[in-house]
């Protein structure tokens, strides 16, 4: 079994509980024209379109599949912007055992793995048989498993993986309908029927909510994110601001969110009874 991955972190901090090694698995289904890895979101397809655009001569095609040379690669991002579909040239195919054989290399600095994107869930087969595997390896005991998620996965396919999962970090986008869809591209009913999945199971570790203004700070939006997270019963839940770091496009153009505009937010939930909530812990 193997996966697209575009990025491998060794030792992160800011991806759920200690130290983790967190994979970026390429591929998404949302379409968020505020994403701040929008290179992430389509799974290449060797059209070849963006070997011209690169000036190093680090691609090209071999069998007919892309080909990427890192040692010539300067890292422009030329060829991402070159991409007709969201994609990357410079992805790698890890296998199960490819991962395992990085978490065993790095076992005594690290408390677990963390599965996120692109969105993690895309590759569901891929998560199911890594998490399975690290629960089967003595060596890897002790290790927790956890998927950043968009929530986007119907109940058969939780059914799969949270058996595997020791935690869910899930964002939430909004909860009116239709700013939702204009967030993501796509409607918000599974997510919000997978963070009810996940809690109901006690894998929801997090629940996150990304506020933007103009689409999601708005005292109903809030409300109705109070009103959902008390409905769960206890839960962790993470206030994330808008930014435009790595935003391409128009989105490019939306306000960021400011600090006193959470700030405010996250009185609102705790006076509505949310009693862990948190913010961002760094303002850029
Ligand atoms: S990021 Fe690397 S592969 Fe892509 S265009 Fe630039 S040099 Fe070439
Ligand atoms: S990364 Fe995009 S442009 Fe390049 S070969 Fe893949 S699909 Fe084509």
């Amino acid at each position: 079994m193997r996966a697209s991955v575009s990025k491998v972190l060794r030792w992160s901090a800011v991806d759920g509980p200690g130290n983790r090694l967190v994979l970026f698995l390429q591929g998404c289904n949302f379409a968020c024209p505020g994403c701040h890895n929008p290179h992430t979101i389509g799974i290449c397809n060797d059209c070849g379109d963006c070997i011209p655009a690169c000036p190093q001569g680090a691609l090209g095609l071999a069998d007919g599949k892309i080909a990427f040379n890192p040692n010539l690669c300067d890292q422009c991002d030329l060829c991402l912007r070159a991409c007709p579909i969201s994609a990357s040239p410079m992805t790698e195919s890890l296998s199960v055992a490819d991962v395992l054989a990085q978490l065993r290399a790095n076992r005594p600095f690290l408390n677990g793995i963390t599965i996120s994107g692109g969105e993690a869930t895309v590759q569901a087969k891929f998560v199911e048989a890594l998490f399975a595997a690290v629960g089967a390896d003595p060596a890897l005991a002790g290790l927790t498993r956890f998927i950043d998620s968009n929530g986007h996965l119907g109940p058969l396919g939780w059914q799969r993986l949270l058996p595997v999962t020791d935690g869910l970090m899930l964002d939430i986008k909004a909860f009116d309908p239709a700013t939702h869809a204009t967030l993501t591209g796509r409607d918000n009913a599974k997510s919000l029927a997978s963070a009810r999945i996940a809690h109901a199971a006690g894998k929801l570790y997090e629940l996150r909510f990304l506020m933007v203004p103009g689409f999601t700070d708005s005292a109903a939006e809030i409300d109705a994110l109070a009103t959902f997270a008390l409905g769960l019963g206890q839960v962790r839940l993470k206030l994330n601001a808008y930014q435009h770091h790595g935003v391409q496009g128009a989105a490019r153009n939306w306000p960021k969110m400011p600090r006193a505009g959470v700030e405010a937010a996250a009185a609102r939930l705790r006076a509505a009874g949310v009693s862990e909530v948190i913010t961002p812990a760094v303002w850029l």
